[in-house]
């Protein structure tokens, strides 16, 4: 195959059949963030590097290992978005939005990863910021849009599992990573190449390991929860309360971490069992720290993002569904051409409910049929040498067993409408 040919390992191309799905699941989100009032914000694919080294961290996976960063023809050095966080905060402080607010984004992200299933090089990601609320409501209600988003898509309340977790505070988390770094040291030995880099820069990403051989000591580490302060605890158990109250179920994972240091309380992810290895659907949490990170006044903020990839798979039954025209309309000769394309034109204005499709290939009537019948359209509008002549049309029903009639093609709008009267 030549180059130009070749698509980019790790992307993918959405085609008609599936854009269906994954415009049913825009549609779902955009009603649905309108009901919790969250406003839409767009950002640009491009952002500068640095906007990812301090937004992320410098080191975690997704900056060390998975960014797409290079060097622009200025000598600019820039990234590819890999996650929509980072980019909405620095929208928000670019344009002075204050206080209390509420967004949401859908879009391509990217990330150098190793292909596979559920995992790719452009990925897209549904999700939601709010800024300026401090408490634990904004978060039970971030988790309870994520439950309404599971309920619009038809999944079944025990196909997704809520884990939720506590990082309390940075003064918290101090006093643990100390303790965390003191016990690793003592195993030194057990640890693999990954978890001895980090024990000084970010020893609580060892705790999310997926390397089973590391299972076992990473089970039996101390644990934030020990060293968590009174307001802290409270916070937490305030959250508790709140998803208890709205009847939304949840496990402890004591385990869940997101490594930096701008993180506060609330964490939480959605799972599920039905996708194999790439099970995680939702991952969100507070992230007070953040704004000052990149330079905005500290600013309490809490979000979420969704794997689109996989919520489509979770949902495809419920999403699929290619919607086929109406009419499909052949023709035959030059004068039958312009009638069919001006009688399309009136049904489309004059009926805008239904769908109709002109055959334009300039091929026989026998290969146009053909296509016809492939369409799923219901009615075949039949436009010969014959009915250009006379002022007529043809309507042959292409399901069922109806039968077929001639027209003048001035009844014909009034036989469509009865047809499909809505
Ligand atoms: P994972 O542990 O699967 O790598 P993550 O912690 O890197 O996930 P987040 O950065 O929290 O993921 O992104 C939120 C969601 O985006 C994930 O839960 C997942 O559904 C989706 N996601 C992340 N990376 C990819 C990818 N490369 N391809 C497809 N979906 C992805
Ligand atoms: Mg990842």
């Amino acid at each position: 195959m030549s180059e130009a040919m070749q698509r980019v390992r790790g992307m993918r191309d959405i085609l008609p059949e599936e854009t269906v799905k994954w415009q049913r699941l825009e549609a779902l989100t955009l009603a649905l963030m309108a009901r919790y009032g969250y406003g839409e914000i767009r950002t640009p694919v491009l952002e500068k590097l640095a906007l990812f080294t301090r937004g992320i961290g410098e080191a975690t996976d997704v900056v060390e290992k998975e960014m797409y960063a290079f060097e622009d023809r200025n000598g600019d050095m820039l990234a590819l978005r890999p996650e929509n966080t980072a980019g909405s905060v620095r929208a928000a402080l670019n344009a002075g939005l204050a206080g209390v607010q509420r967004v949401w984004y859908m879009g391509p992200q990217f990330r150098h990863e190793r292909p596979q299933r559920g995992r790719y090089r452009q990925f897209h990601q549904i999700g939601a910021e709010a800024w300026g609320m401090a408490g634990p409501e904004i978060e039970a209600e971030l988790i309870l849009l994520c439950a309404a988003f599971w309920r619009e898509l038809g999944l079944a309340a025990d196909e997704v599992q809520l884990e939720i977790n506590t990082l309390g505070t940075p003064e918290d988390r101090a006093a643990h990573r100390t303790a965390l770094i003191a016990y690793f040291r003592e195993h030194l030995a057990e640890l693999d190449e990954d978890a001895t880099r980090r024990l000084d820069s970010n020893p609580l990403r060892i705790l999310d390991t997926k390397n089973p051989a590391m299972q076992d000591l990473v089970i039996a580490a101390p644990r934030l929860s020990e060293y968590l302060c009174e307001a802290s605890q409270q916070h937490f158990a305030q959250l508790q309360a709140l998803l208890d109250a709205a009847g939304q179920p949840y496990v402890i994972n004591h385990r869940l971490v997101r490594g930096l240091d701008y993180y506060r309380h609330c964490v939480f992810e959605w799972t599920t069992t039905r996708l194999g290895a790439q099970g995680t659907i939702c991952g969100g949490g507070r992230y007070d720290g953040l704004v000052e990170q990149i330079g905005g006044k500290p600013n309490p903020g809490v979000g979420f993002a969704m794997g689109v990839e996989r919520l489509l798979e979770l949902a495809a039954e419920r999403l699929d569904g290619a919607e086929p025209p109406h009419l499909y309309v052949v023709n035959a000769g030059e004068a039958a051409a312009r009638n069919a394309l001006r009688l399309s034109e009136t049904i489309r204005q004059q009926l805008p409910h239904l769908r109709c499709v002109v055959d334009c290939s300039g091929t026989g009537l026998k290969s146009q049929f053909k296509r016809a019948d492939k369409s799923g359209a219901a009615l075949a509008l039949v436009l010969a040498e014959q009915e250009a002549q006379t002022g007529q049309v043809g309507i042959k029903p292409l399901r069922g067993d109806g039968e077929q009639i001639v027209l003048a093609q001035d009844e014909l709008i009034d036989d469509l409408r009865q047809r499909w009267s809505q």
